[in-house]
């Protein structure tokens, strides 16, 4: 491990003011960082420490949204009773990840930003775009069961390793940023996180001194919400493949609905090809197929992920029928009539 000095930032201006410094880097919960610090993956100068700023909280917004402090500790978001009531894929997808220990100490920010975990980007004798741009991609044609089988490109084929963040898209969250400069802005999502194509190794549209300060959540829209997980063992593993579903019917109709899918791209996958194709269709397994077909109807395998598109699909089939019973039991369920837990 490379030397490396280290402060504590005392507010949020004071530390997007010190990571302006050549090779400083925000650490947060350290659970991702740390590790990579240690293969010299990651070889930051000069650290600054934004774990104990105040930006932890979670408030509701008078819209009936949920604004959640980049600080939170993923472990109290999963437990807070108006995230279980109004967004239980976000709870459900926190849950889902690491471990009790890891959730305690990792942050919103810091899991939005984790890196893959594509094994050759922590080899560092491979070829690896991400890791060394213009070294090659030993995943490509190497051992890829893990990998992406939409939006890859030839120079990077690896996946988005966070579960959170899949809720998240479904949710439609918003990720608030502090520029050095002072400035305040908020991305979308689904613009904040980039496709590889060329430059895999720019993974977002973060600015180099920009902090995330928060998440701000949008009323839930209504109906039944699922994450669900497929992965090599039960607990403390990544997805091989997820998806988040949010599903409202109108009788045995699919009134409208929202999916993201994780351990399958760059980032992760909204497929509105699949929401279309469930908007307005009885709410029956033929639907839930149809919508899988034409949500990996551009996947494709790298050889040792081949199987992930079949599984992909039934997953969505598995998570939308499950979200469409959710729907049917708590009919109109969102955060304006049940948004604190109490009822
Ligand atoms: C064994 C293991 C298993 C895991 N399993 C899962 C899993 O199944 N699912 C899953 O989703 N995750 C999993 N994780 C990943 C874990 O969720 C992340 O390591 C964690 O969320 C990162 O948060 P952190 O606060 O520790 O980030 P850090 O490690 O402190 O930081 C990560 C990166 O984010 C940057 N950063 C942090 N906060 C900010 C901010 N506010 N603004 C700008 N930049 C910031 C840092 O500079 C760094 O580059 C696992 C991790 C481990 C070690
Ligand atoms: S898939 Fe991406 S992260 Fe993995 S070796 Fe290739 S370039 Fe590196």
């Amino acid at each position: 491990m490379r030397p490396f000095t280290y402060e504590r930032a005392t507010d949020a201006r004071a530390a997007v003011a010190a990571v302006s410094r050549p090779g400083a880097k925000f650490i947060s919960g350290g659970t991702n960082l740390l590790d990579l610090m240690k293969l010299e993956i990651e070889r930051p100068d000069h650290l600054v420490d934004i774990s104990r700023l105040p930006l932890a909280e979670i408030e509701e917004l008078p819209d009936g949204g949920l604004r959640i402090g980049a600080q939170a500790a993923n472990s109290d978001v999963a437990a807070d009773a108006r995230v279980r009531s109004g967004c239980p894929v976000l709870a459900q997808a926190l849950v889902a990840g690491a471990s009790g220990q890891l959730r305690n100490m990792a942050s919103i920010g810091g899991n939005l930003l984790q890196r893959t975990r594509c094994p050759y980007f922590y080899d560092t004798d491979s070829g690896c775009n991400k890791r060394d741009p213009g070294s090659g991609c030993d995943a490509i044609g190497g051992v890829n069961r893990m990998h992406a089988i939409l939006g890859a490109s030839d120079s990077c084929i690896a996946t988005h390793p966070s579960d959170m963040a899949v809720a998240m898209t479904a949710l439609e969250a918003r990720i608030e940023l502090l520029g050095a400069d002072r400035s305040v802005r908020a991305v979308a999502i689904g613009d904040f996180y980039r496709l590889p194509g060329d430059t895999p190794h720019i993974e977002t549209v973060l600015r180099p001194e920009e902090m995330i300060t928060g998440i701000v959540l949008p009323p839930p829209p209504p109906g039944g919400q699922l994450y669900r997980k497929v992965r090599d063992r039960a607990s403390y593993e990544f997805a091989v493949v997820s998806v988040a579903a949010i599903v409202s019917t109108d009788g045995n109709m699919v009134a409208d609905a929202r999916v993201a899918f994780g351990g399958v791209a760059h980032k992760p996958w909204r497929s509105f090809a699949a929401e279309d194709s469930l908007r307005d269709r009885p709410a029956t397994m033929a639907t839930y197929r149809a919508a899988a077909e034409a949500a990996m109807r551009d996947a494709v395998g790298q050889g040792g992920n081949d199987f992930k598109i079949e599984l992909a699909k039934r997953t969505l089939c598995r998570t939308l029928a499950d979200a469409v019973a959710a729907a049917q039991e708590r009919p109109g369920h969102g955060r304006g009539e049940d948004s604190h837990g109490t009822s």
